[in-house]
């Protein structure tokens, strides 16, 4: 029944295990007025000292700000007071991928808004099962949102994992909606409700900031720095997402930015705009990486 044999079962399992032991040491390390390139370099250390790889960058996005912002090099920036942190944290072995999220709330206004997204992710991995309609799932979710009196982000989505894939393909909505996906059973799947307030717009838009790249496809590039470059994002992230400061040392210093300059320029390698609640809304999520069953799901994270 499922794609994945016993061996490769084994490499989720103990790829959810690093992440979630990672993510409780985590919990208890953010602070307020802490940098922002101290959260994500910690969480991307705990991953590689319990033996894993860090799947993507730590994601640390504040308030508003919904998903994708890591770190660029030399990051100034500090956790705010009384911000909303969340940190997304993803872990492969051997290319197996599981990813799970966390809010920090150091706003109490905000504590029953963190509470919404992880009681709505309880509520999606107690009903799921193999053969469950991803629309049912998005009902779920928003259901358990709203009740709490609380929006959820309507375009941003679970999604099926693989090897040395993040999207794999299925999305998993956190609203209702017409379509006829499926989860399958031997599958696996992050569930990740996004949590907002109910005056929001309750969707997020690209900002213009990028943080977060991935290789596309190798270009031939004529300058030899720029060559070298692609080929050490080729070696170490293949089609996995990474961020800037993940290539010191890749190339020497003064020729870094000309060299990946370039890489964007041809289009070898493509950024992930971070992601902004259209009315500046605080955002909150949760998340887990399940197994499918046919009766049910393990929960990997
Ligand atoms: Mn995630
Ligand atoms: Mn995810």
């Amino acid at each position: 029944m499922s794609q994945y044999d016993k061996e490769a079962l084994e490499k989720f399992r103990l790829s959810g295990k690093i992440l979630r032991e990672s993510r409780e040491e985590m919990r208890n390390f953010v602070r307020e007025d802490m940098p922002i390139i101290q959260v994500c370099e910690k969480a991307e250390s705990l991953i590689r000292e319990k033996g894993g790889k860090p799947a993507f960058p730590c994601n640390v996005s504040i308030n508003e700000v919904a998903a994708h912002y890591t770190s660029p090099p030399n990051d100034k920036r500090k956790i705010p007071e009384k911000a909303v942190v969340k940190v997304d944290m993803g872990v492969h072995v051997d290319g197996y991928v599981t990813d799970t999220a966390f809010t920090a709330c150091f706003n109490p206004e905000y504590s029953s808004m963190q509470s919404a997204a992880e009681h709505a992710l309880t509520a999606a991995i107690e009903s799921i099962h193999g053969d469950m309609a991803t629309s049912q799932i998005g009902l779920i979710i928003e259901r358990t949102i709203k009740n709490r009196g609380f929006k959820p982000i309507s375009n941003l989505t679970g999604h099926s994992v693989g090897r040395y894939l993040i999207h794999a393909g299925t999305s998993i909505p956190n609203v209702m909606q017409l379509s006829f996906g499926k989860v399958k059973a031997g599958e696996v799947y992050a569930i990740e409700p996004f949590v907002t307030l109910p005056d929001a717009v309750g969707r997020v838009d690209n900002s213009p900031e990028v943080t977060i790249f991935r290789l596309v496809k190798a270009k031939a590039v004529k300058n030899p720095y720029t060559k070298q470059l692609l080929k050490y994002i080729e070696d170490n992230f293949r089609t996995l997402p990474f961020a800037e400061r993940w290539l010191k040392g890749a190339v020497p210093e003064d020729r870094h930015r000309d060299a990946f300059k370039e890489l964007l320029r041809c289009k070898a390698v493509m950024g992930y705009p971070v992601f902004v609640e259209v009315s500046r809304k605080p955002v909150t999520q949760a998340e887990h990486t399940l197994l499918i069953k046919e009766d049910g799901c393990e929960v990997l994270t």
